[in-house]
């Protein structure tokens, strides 16, 4: 899986030219899901333009709930009217910036899998939780808790995204081997969580500072599926190239 967030960029008229630009150069592409994770307000269209063509959309964030009275919020209901198909969960921008926590995390991969969207639930350390020697402990709880309660014969659709929120925007990547440990932990500990069949099946994606030059080395690795864009995912010619260099597996 290859997905682009484009956090809180383009309005309607960017999303459509992204989209009839970057189709075309994919269109030869069947190694990847792409999946395309605009704001909320650019949903509707994005569906429209990128309809009968294989990117899938995804919401950025929901609520757990069905309906109710929390002003601002998208419900799960409201997505799967539109089409969107995908929602990511737990964002370290949503965790830091918008007080998303490890419970809200459970609640959120709950009631998607319930509605039958595919959750993409972001975990990933803070640079002062990697330099004092906490990265394992960190991952972890980020997963055992956002898997807590969940029947593994419902977790299939299930993708994480391991994000190291200082490889996030700041044009620094984890080394192939950071990632590749990381992957590691995060896998054994859906192994725990759910079951090993789950750990070897579940689809980790990698985020934080992909760009076309360092997708294949990445992508490479046995235990990294995919990747989780952000400011390269933005560009169209860009994004095709991530997609094509993510063949490298
Ligand atoms: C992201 O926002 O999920 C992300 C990985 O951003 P960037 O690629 O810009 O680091």
């Amino acid at each position: 899986m290859i997905a682009a967030n484009w956090k809180m960029y383009k309005t309607p008229d960017e999303a459509v030219a992204f989209v009839r630009a970057f189709i075309p150069l994919v269109a030869h592409h069947s190694h990847a899901e792409i999946v395309l994770c605009p704001s909320p307000t650019l949903l509707p269209t994005v569906v429209d333009a990128a309809r009968n063509t294989p990117a899938h959309i995804a919401a950025q964030t929901m609520h757990w709930l069905d309906q109710g009275a929390y002003t601002g919020e998208t419900s799960p209901l409201q997505l799967k009217a539109l089409g969107v198909t995908h929602v990511l969960i737990g964002h370290s921008e949503r965790r830091q910036y918008f007080n998303e926590t490890d419970e809200s995390v459970n609640l959120k991969l709950k009631s998607a899998l319930a509605h039958g969207l595919v959750p993409i639930v972001c975990v990933g350390e803070l640079l002062a939780e990697r330099e004092s020697g906490q990265t394992a402990a960190v991952l972890e709880r980020q997963t055992s808790v956002a898997l807590g309660g969940i029947d593994p014969a419902a977790a299939s659709p299930l993708v994480i995204a391991y994000e190291p929120v200082w490889a996030i925007g700041t044009g620094r990547t984890a080394t192939p081997e950071i990632a590749d440990e990381a992957h590691k932990i995060i896998r054994a500990q859906i192994a725990k969580s759910l079951s090993p069949a789950l750990a070897a099946s579940t689809r980790i994606l990698y985020g934080g500072s992909v760009k076309p030059d360092n997708t294949a080395s990445l992508c490479a690795l046995d235990d990294i599926d995919g990747a989780l864009v952000g400011g390269a995912s933005l560009d169209p010619a860009s994004f095709a190239q991530i997609v094509a260099n993510s063949a490298a597996k």
